[in-house]
């Protein structure tokens, strides 16, 4: 039989990506469970998890808000809030400075729902004066959609200015916190949001397999009758959880278990003021060991989230990004290649289950790499290659 193609690797990569990413070893280990679906001991988990991250977003389900949870990665959330919340005549304005905005444009081409982009270029945040300019001559919009943190550069968005500005209009706001949630403290109810999304691999550090959305209630209730889709249908998977605490299909079992896990060691490292704290310890470490280095991040410092940072590549003229990737990856260390349209660059996560000593091991590993890369340039130059 033909062995898989996965290197024999006695230790995993350390992932300095924005998810899936690096998880504890407690949560991988919680996965080794095959568990019923059906099972109440299951379902009271699946129902502990809902709860739980309603209390990480400082809201419950007394004070209106109601957690959804869905299969699927990430895109699958948004694509799911678009195809269940926007009504039939409804009008979408996309905030986009980076590609999940885009994507998120593309979703609502791709299900015929009215929309138009409001963009800002890709090193700058959403503005919302912008926002209630588009809202005063659209009076047809319904809903606004931003992007936190824009995974593309590692951009923050401006969301509680954005969400006033919607409510001030009376427009639903639908907040993309994919790479935030969990890795920074958010005020959901300050925020303006009525629908949040995020995944499990992400900041609260579990494993792929499912997503989320934090609903006001009332929103999702409003929605009766709208669902343009059958498995992305939120209101559906509320009234199944409701019903008999069940997902409607199969639920990625075992990614639940590990999350289940994944939570409890977010409360034993404090919350999330202690994770931002962490991951904010990592960024600045990365920042200072990159700057010895020579290397600047792309943003301007003002609008730089700790959870992703964008470099440009460096001008040395041997510099070959596939040879970088590939070297760092021999030393044990997974980067993340660029995305931004108009710069090349490439990125380096600070989230998932990494410390500022793993980040000094990259900084050392990316000091011995950079030289070789030019040496190894200027050698197949000599040689007329
Ligand atoms: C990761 C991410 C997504 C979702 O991507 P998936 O690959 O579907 O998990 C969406 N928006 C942002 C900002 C992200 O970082």
């Amino acid at each position: 039989m033909d062995s898989l193609p996965i290197p024999p690797v006695a230790r995993d990569r350390l992932l300095f990506t924005p998810g899936p990413l690096t998880t504890s070893l407690s949560v991988k280990q919680a996965m080794l469970h095959d568990a019923g679906s059906w099972h109440h001991e299951f379902n009271a988990v699946v129902q502990w998890i809902r709860e739980r991250l309603l209390a990480i977003a400082g809201v419950s389900r007394d004070t209106g808000w109601e957690c959804v949870l869905l299969q699927g990665s990430g895109t699958f959330g948004v694509e799911a809030v678009f195809a269940t919340c926007v009504p039939p005549a409804g009008e979408v304005v996309v905030l986009a400075n980076g590609a999940y905005g885009e994507r998120a444009a593309q979703m609502l081409a791709q299900a015929r729902i009215n929309h138009r982009v409001l963009r800002t270029p890709e090193d700058l945040p959403a503005q919302p004066a912008a926002l209630e300019a588009a809202l005063v001559a659209n009076p047809a919009i319904t809903h606004v959609f931003a992007v936190h943190c824009e995974t593309t550069s590692g951009i923050l968005n401006p969301i509680a200015d954005l969400g006033r500005v919607a409510r001030a209009y009376g427009k639903s706001f639908i907040v993309d916190a994919m790479s935030s949630f969990g890795g920074m403290p958010l005020d959901l109810e300050a925020s303006g949001a009525d629908h949040l999304v995020s995944s499990a691999n992400k900041c609260l550090e579990g494993v792929p397999g499912f997503c989320f959305v934090l609903c006001r209630r009332e929103k999702l209730l409003a929605s009766a009758g709208w669902a343009r889709s059958l498995s992305l249908d939120l209101l559906a998977q509320l009234k199944g959880f409701e019903r008999n605490g069940q997902f409607r299909f199969t639920p990625p079992t075992h990614a639940l278990l590990a999350f289940a896990q994944a939570l409890r060691e977010l409360e034993q490292e404090g919350g999330v003021p202690a994770r931002a704290a962490r991951y904010r310890r990592n960024h600045d470490t990365l920042l200072d060991g990159m700057r010895a280095l020579g290397l600047l991040p792309y943003l301007n410092p003002a609008f730089q989230s700790h959870i992703i940072t964008a470099f440009p590549f460096p001008p040395a003229p041997g510099f070959a990004f596939d040879t970088f990737y590939r070297d760092l990856c021999d030393r044990g260390f997974i980067i993340y290649p660029g995305k931004l349209t108009r710069v090349d660059t490439f990125r380096i996560g600070t989230i998932g289950r990494l410390f500022p000593t793993d980040i000094e091991q990259l900084v050392h590993a990316v000091s011995r790499v950079l030289p070789t890369l030019d040496r190894r340039a200027k050698t197949r130059e000599a040689h007329g290659a």
